[in-house]
Order: structure tokens, then C-alpha cells, then sequence
């Protein structure tokens, strides 16, 4: 059975609405649906809302502000936007913050996950047959749950769990819940486990917006280790189009491996933003001048590369940006959003600091 989510007149509910990718899938389900979308986010010092805000159709978008951990909320919280189909993606994703204190990662991560699973459960039990065989749960993985690759191969729905991270042990934790959800009490999921994402509105703790910012600052550029680690690149769009064709005609039960075949070490990456920098706004030195290498990060996964031959075949999904244009189009963006950054720093207090050094690494 296809969903049809352009057409449906469904009602949406998005965990994790107000963050990066969350945030792309809720304004991308705004532009060309015409679905009513509800966002369930508890408003952390990674949401952004403003981009939403701006939206045309922002009549049809309901913020609900509930923390996952906190389960009687989550389910009153589902049965207020009583959902056609739930995307989850709400979740703590930043592993130097999941070393520095993995508390926060267990509740939203692992307990969030059994709360919004246990009242989407309840939810679908309560429909009526024809909406509850259209009714489809897309919880949104990612692929350091596999753990870290050597020199060859590449990441599988075949390959096995071996998190080695709390923010991917967690992870791994919440697609297990969801694969003993949909064996156990036939919840229509699907798992998506994704590579690194890139693209506007990213907080900038991350690889790419970090590089840029302290570029544009004159700051040091801080590099984990000997910069080798490699890392396989998605524009952010191309992961909101595999997964709005995962819930749309993924099979139930399934998981699918999304990945943009652009692997590139952490070194490359940021020699080539700082390349693209030295064109478009020189200073009277190369950026690369910027780079410094520091202490690598504890436990530091050496390289992922996912193979996407799956949802190829099955979904027909195609990744549409090469690495060179998603990059230009990123770049671009943060530097005409220079005010986007400065109001993220003042309301998140984050300044580009370093975080998660375990001190007996
Ligand atoms: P993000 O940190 O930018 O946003 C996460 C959002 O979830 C935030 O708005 C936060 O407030 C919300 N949230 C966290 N815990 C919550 C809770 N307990 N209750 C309600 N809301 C909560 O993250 P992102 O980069 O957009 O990632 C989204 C999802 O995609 C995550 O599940 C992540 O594991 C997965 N993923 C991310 C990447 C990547 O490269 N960023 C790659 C693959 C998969």
C-alpha cells in the first residue's frame, strides 16, 4: 500500500520538528503537502523554529512542546494531533555531548523512544481499520550504530550493531525498541539509518558548520586527531526525499540504508570549505592557515560509508546533489545567514567550544 503523503490531506506528526533535519522534513511537508503537521520538540538549545516561521503554510504547522521523557505528555501530546503517520527523529545527536554527559541521551534517545512507541501503539489500536492500515511509524536512525569500518567495505541493512559512542549506543538502543515494536506488537514501522547530513540551518556544533564559522571568525579551525577519519556526506534535502519515499512505500518491518557515496576524510572536508572560502570571501592569508589539529575525540570512529543499493532498487530514491553542489549551496547559505548563527549563539549560549574530553582518553 502506497502512502500518499502530497495528496493524503494527512495529519503529520514530527518528532524533533525544531532541529536540523526535522526542521527541513517539517517545511518540505508545508511546501508540497497539504497536510496538517504537527511538531512535537521540546525546544532544546538545538531548535530553531524561525525557518518554519517563515513558512506561507504555517497555518497548517502546530507546535507541541513536550519533552519524549516524560510519558504521560508524550501520549496526551499523540492523541492531540492524532496522526495519520509519525516521522521520529527527535533525539539528543551530538557524540562529544553524549561523552561529556549521557544522561540526557538515555532519556530522550531510549526512554523517549519507548514513550512515543508506546502511545503511537496505543493510538493505532484505537483506529478505525481503514486509517489504522494506512497508519506508518519512520523512525530516523543513523549509521554509527554499525560502529566504525577499516579501509574497505561499506555499512548494510545486513551489517551488525556494534555502537561505540553513547549518543550510537543509545541510537542502536532506540532501533531495537522499534524493531520489538513492530515484531512483537505489529506496529507499522520502518527504520532508516543515515549518514552525516549537511546543509543550511545546521546548529553549528557540527563538522561543517563549525568549519565555516570559525573560519569566517578568524578562529582556529580545531581538527580531531590527524584529521583521517572519514565520513560519508548527504545533503540534508536528498535524506528528507529518501524519507518521505520510506514511509510512503518502504516495506513494513523494513530498514533501509541512506547514504550519499561522498566519502571524505575530516581533513579534506575542511581544506576544501576553506578552498571554497579563499574565492568567494579572501582574507589576506589562506583559511587553511586557520586549521589546527587537536585531541582527538575519545573512542573516535575511524570511517563509515554506507552502501544504499536498497532503497535504490526498492524505492528508486537517488541522492540529486553532488557533494560539490550541496557544499556551494551550504556555503552560500551560512554566508548570507550570518544573523541566523549570532541569534543561535545567543539563544543556545553555545560559542564553538570544545566539549566532551574525557580526561582518562
Ligand atoms: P538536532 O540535534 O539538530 O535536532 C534534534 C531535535 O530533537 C531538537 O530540536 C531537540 O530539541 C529535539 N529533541 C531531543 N530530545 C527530545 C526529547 N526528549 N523530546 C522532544 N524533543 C527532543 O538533530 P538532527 O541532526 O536534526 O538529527 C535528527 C535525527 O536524525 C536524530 O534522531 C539523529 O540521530 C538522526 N540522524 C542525524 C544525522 C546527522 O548527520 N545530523 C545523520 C543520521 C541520522
Amino acid at each position: 500500500m502506497i502512502i500518499d503523503i502530497e495528496k493524503g490531506n494527512l495529519r503529520i506528526l514530527v518528532t524533533g520538528g525544531a532541529g536540523f533535519i526535522g526542521g527541513c522534513l517539517v517545511r518540505r511537508l508545508l511546501k508540497t503537502t497539504n497536510a496538517k503537521v504537527f511538531n512535537l520538540d521540546k525546544i532544546s538549545y538545538a531548535s530553531d523554529l524561525s525557518a518554519i516561521r517563515e513558512s506561507p503554510n504555517i497555518y497548517r504547522h502546530t507546535l507541541i512542546k513536550v519533552d519524549l521523557k516524560d510519558y504521560q505528555k508524550t501520549f496526551k501530546a499523540v492523541k492531540e494531533a492524532d496522526p495519520d503517520i509519525i516521522f521520529h527523529l527527535a533525539a539528543e545527536s551530538h557524540v562529544d555531548r553524549s561523552i561529556e554527559n549521557a544522561e540526557p541521551f538515555l532519556q530522550s534517545n531510549i526512554v523517549g523512544t519507548f514513550n512515543i512507541l508506546e502511545s503511537a501503539r496505543k493510538h493505532w489500536d484505537n483506529m478505525d481499520h481503514s486509517r489504522k492500515k494506512g497508519f506508518r511509524f519512520l523512525h530516523i536512525s543513523t549509521d554509527e550504530v554499525f560502529g566504525s569500518l577499516g579501509s574497505e567495505g561499506k555499512f548494510s541493512e545486513k551489517s551488525t550493531y556494534d555502537p561505540r559512542s553513547p549518543y550510537s549506543a543509545t541510537k542502536a538502543g532506540s532501533d531495537h525498541l522499534c524493531n520489538a515494536w513492530f515484531h512483537t506488537f505489529n506496529l507499522p514501522i520502518i527504520r532508516t539509518n543515515c549518514s552525516n547530513n549537511y546543509g543550511p540551518y545546521q546548529f553549528p556544533e557540527k563538522l561543517i558548520p563549525l568549519i565555516i564559522f570559525k573560519a569566517l571568525n578568524k578562529l582556529p579551525i580545531p581538527i580531531y586527531g590527524d584529521g583521517t577519519n572519514v565520513r560519508d556526506w548527504l545533503f540534508v534535502e536528498d535524506h528528507i526525499d529518501a524519507l518521505i519515499l520510506a514511509i510512503s512505500k518502504g516495506e513494513i518491518g523494513a530498514s533501509y540504508c541512506i547514504g550519499g557515496s561522498n566519502e571524505k576524510t575530516n581533513l579534506e572536508i575542511t581544506k576544501y570549505i576553506c578552498e571554497l572560502l579563499d574565492k568567494r570571501v579572501p582574507i589576506n592569508k589562506p583559511y587553511t592557515d586557520l586549521i589546527k589539529f587537536v585531541k582527538d575525540r575519545p573512542g573516535h570512529d575511524k570511517r563509515y560509508a554506507i552502501d544504499s543499493a536498497l532503497i535504490q532498487k526498492e524505492l528508486g530514491w537517488q541522492a540529486n546533489n553532488s557533494f560539490e553542489d550541496g557544499l556551494l549551496k551550504t556555503i552560500e547559505w551560512y554566508l548570507n545567514n550570518q544573523s541566523w548563527y549570532e541569534n543561535i549563539q545567543k539563544n543556545s549560549g553555545f560559542k564553538g567550544e570544545r566539549i566532551g574530553l574525557n580526561k582518562n582518553f
